[in-house]
């Protein structure tokens, strides 16, 4: 069978040429000198990325890696855990903490809305105890967003740790860890930054590091081990186990292409594809699945399934039919995602994965407006176009 002429799915996206390319690049020794300096420029070009001053690790595995690792290192048996949730990756963080063994707090939210930075006060107040707060930055498969810009500093000036799930946000999204106090910050290539789906991007601040010092049984010799980098790694050059030499060429090729562009033109892309959909969606007539414009995330437009269809149906019509990979709702409800992030948050690809939802709901009997849901996209496309770059 084919790939999908158009990946528009909310994650892997499609990756650029160069991108591509890179990832063919002959597959060296660990420690040749040449992939030596490819790992350091992949560490500092994230480190750029993530606009931070903390340690960066690269951990040789898919997001979740790290997000396991990074909690397996700081969460104790009976500790005071804090969890925010607004959707599924939030609502897995928890479960994750309490088979941890931590004492979860959580301040939850149905799932097409954001946490109310007022509740997460509310609840350091009520539990002066808590010392790590988990937080979802872009909700995916909502397509929402949580404050942390907010959030960061309530739990800093309270002594907790933040842990941050920013997936979804960096590269395409303002994201300032250093800004906004965050200490452990997760990334992966696969979203915003048009990457290899095999690298966890994770920035570890001294106070993040000072509550893994306060866990005895922080895992070493293990693949989920932070400390395993930092003792190799950071302190000794080495590397605690073979990286993923293919995914780390890419890794590097697509994080310098994001630098070239400059982080706030890869916002603008990202939000000008974002509002074309949304544009274009609700002048067809469909219902976006956030509660409010505010709170959207900018990697995915979420819009609600058409009474008496569902998500896997709808994505399977335009998949068949046109060739075309959307992504429905993952768990946060019976809702279609056109992707756009990284390589497919530019020129016609939202516009794509629109005309192929839209004709799909056609087909299964949906009255939607073709003609007014693409012709709204693309004026948003022509307005931007005539704004000088
Ligand atoms: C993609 C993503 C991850 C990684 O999870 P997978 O299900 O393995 O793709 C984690 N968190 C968020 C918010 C994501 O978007």
């Amino acid at each position: 069978m084919k790939p999908a002429d158009f990946t528009l799915s909310a994650g892997p996206t499609q990756c650029s040429s160069r991108t591509l390319a890179a990832m063919g690049s002959p597959m060296v020794y660990h420690y040749d000198p040449a992939f030596l300096d490819t790992f350091r420029r992949a560490e500092e070009a994230a480190k750029q990325v993530l606009r931070t001053s903390a340690d960066v690790l690269l951990l040789q595995g898919e997001a979740v890696l790290g997000l396991e690792a990074a909690g397996r290192a700081m969460v104790r048996p009976g500790m005071a855990c804090l969890n925010l949730s607004s959707g599924p990756f939030g609502k897995g963080y928890g479960e994750w903490l309490r088979a941890w063994g931590a004492v979860v707090h959580e301040v939850e939210v149905p799932y097409d809305s954001a946490v109310d930075p007022a509740d997460v006060e509310r609840a350091l107040r009520a539990h002066p105890e808590i010392e790590l707060v988990a937080v979802v930055h872009s909700e995916t498969p909502a397509g929402t967003l949580n404050p942390v810009q907010e959030i960061g500093p309530l739990a800093k000036a309270h002594g907790a740790v933040t842990i941050v799930d920013c997936v979804s946000s960096v590269g395409g999204m303002p994201f300032e860890p250093d800004a906004w106090q965050l200490d452990l910050c997760v990334a992966g290539a696969q979203k915003c930054l048009s990457g290899p789906p095999g690298v966890s991007i994770v920035s570890v601040s001294a106070d993040a590091w000072a509550l893994v010092a306060k866990n005895p049984d922080a895992p070493r010799y293990s693949f989920l081990s932070l400390l395993d980098w930092k003792h190799s790694r950071l302190e000794g050059g080495r590397f605690p186990y073979t990286p993923s030499v293919g995914d780390v060429h890419g890794l590097l090729a697509c994080l310098e292409q994001l630098l070239e562009e400059g982080h706030e033109a890869s916002f603008a892309r990202h939000a000008r594809a974002a509002r074309a959909c949304r544009r274009g969606a609700t002048a067809a007539g469909l219902r976006l699945w956030p509660r409010s414009e505010a709170i959207m995330s900018t990697c995915t437009t979420s819009i609600a399934t058409p009474e008496g269809l569902t998500d896997a149906q709808v994505q399977a019509h335009v998949r068949e039919r046109y060739g075309v990979m959307l992504s429905g709702g993952h768990g946060a409800g019976n809702l279609m995602r056109i992707g756009h992030m990284g390589v497919t948050a530019d020129t016609m690809y939202p516009v794509v994965g629109l005309a192929a939802l839209l004709r799909a709901l056609a087909d299964l009997g949906v009255p939607v407006d073709i003609g007014a849901g693409l012709d709204a996209a693309l004026r948003v496309l022509s307005d931007a176009a005539e704004v000088p770059a």
